[in-house]
């Protein structure tokens, strides 16, 4: 039995019929960019988000690019975010000749520290963005609190989050922007690239559908620049025909979590997760992995995070017995080649680089049999026992 990081296909066969009939509806009517279709899906993302607007555009990168565009962010300004996390989130601000300014991350939730946001704050800085990685919300209280009396603009990368809460609050509705990507491999994903930027403000809402469209307002007049950043039927039809499913799947990505967390415990391998705090600082004798914990109230389970020490060699010895994990990061962003001009070395974000090193994603996808968690379990058990 081989256990896939992920398994689309599966996904898909079990909802074939609808998604068959949103694309072929798509064909029939031949109306391929923005449109009825889009307008649709933007409306229901901006329900199920609670928030008053919605904004399809190309990419969750491109969302992001957007909502930094919006508030026109450029050389000079600093954007405060975190060193963990997807490439784009650094990327889309050094694009615009800002300067990201990182923030080292809470061990727990491998989310920005908020403690931290503070000292990294000048009068440059312009925006915070912080981002809910895993499908875990940040801590967005104490941020939101410094940048009101900052008078910072608070961008949410909620490419792994959608659906996620805390204290009643969805994911993208706290900030100024949020920001989801509909990338394949993403809880809602759509046949292809695509993303949606969500905002409460509809100053912002209307400067965002004309940055969409090469900044043309009326069409062919251009009084800002814009890019081409539209969202396509296609895309939009699917993402919207599998909203529906989108809190079942999640429900069986929380309950894969749980199963996950028993069977570990079950093996000896994990401390018990639901302990307090200090439990999880002094692991059980036994205990080789740290399981994720949920703090929030809503961790929507974009993955399965588990923290341990010899990673590489756990996920080699994996990949032979048939079970795929992955590496979600590698280098902390701070770290990265690309970003030398900023003067960073090894030990600046401690806790990003010891994530960057220790930290392991398994098959977490709503279709996991309870067989597939079982061999996960069981591989890294006999992993351990081997004695590695
Ligand atoms: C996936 C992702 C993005 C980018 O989304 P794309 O649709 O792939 O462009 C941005 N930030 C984070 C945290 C992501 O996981």
């Amino acid at each position: 039995m081989n256990v896939p990081l992920l398994d689309l296909r599966a996904q898909y066969q079990t909802i074939k019929e609808e998604l068959d009939a949103a694309v072929a509806s798509v064909i029939e009517s031949q109306y391929f960019i923005l449109g009825p279709k889009t307008q649709a899906c933007e409306q229901a993302i901006a329900d199920y988000s609670n928030c008053a607007h919605a904004v399809g555009v190309s990419s969750g990168t491109d969302a992001l690019l957007i909502a930094l565009m919006a508030e026109g962010i450029g050389p000079g300004d600093e954007i405060v975010t975190t060193a963990y996390s997807f490439f784009a989130t650094a990327g889309t601000i050094a694009r615009l000749g800002a300067t990201p300014v990182f923030v080292d991350i809470d061990p727990t939730t491998y989310n920005i520290d908020p403690a931290l946001i503070a000292d990294r704050i000048t009068d440059r800085t312009r925006a915070i963005m912080p981002v809910h990685l895993y499908g875990q919300m940040a801590e967005m209280e104490p941020i939101m609190e410094l940048a009101a009396a900052k008078n910072l603009v608070v961008i949410e990368d909620a490419a792994q989050a959608i659906g996620s809460e805390h204290r009643g609050l969805r994911a993208g509705s706290i900030g100024h922007y949020g920001c989801f990507s509909f990338f394949p491999t993403k809880n809602l994903g759509g046949f292809g690239e695509g993303g949606m930027v969500v905002t409460n403000d509809p100053d912002r809402a209307e400067k965002l559908f004309v940055l969409r469209v090469h900044g043309g307002k009326p069409k062919y007049h251009h009084k800002i620049i814009g890019g081409n950043f539209k969202l396509d039927a296609l895309q939009a039809a699917v993402v919207h025909a599998k909203l529906r499913h989108l809190d079942g799947w999640t429900a069986a990505r929380q309950s894969n979590a749980g199963r996950y967390d028993r069977l570990f415990i079950e093996a000896g391998l994990a401390a018990n997760a639901s302990a307090d705090s200090a439990a999880l600082a002094q692991p059980a004798p036994l205990a080789q992995i740290t399981t994720p914990r949920a703090v929030t109230d809503r961790h929507i389970f974009n993955q399965y995070i588990i923290r341990v020490t010899k990673r590489d060699e756990l996920k080699a010895f994996l990949a032979e017995r048939g079970v795929s994990s992955e590496i979600y990061y590698p280098i902390a962003l701070h770290l990265q080649e690309c970003f030398a001009y900023l003067g960073h070395a090894r030990g600046d974000f401690p806790e990003s680089e010891r994530a960057a090193s220790e930290t392991l994603a398994l098959p977490i996808y709503p279709e996991l049999s309870e067989e597939q968690a079982q061999k996960v379990v069981d591989e890294i058990a006999a992993f351990f026992r081997a004695d590695r």
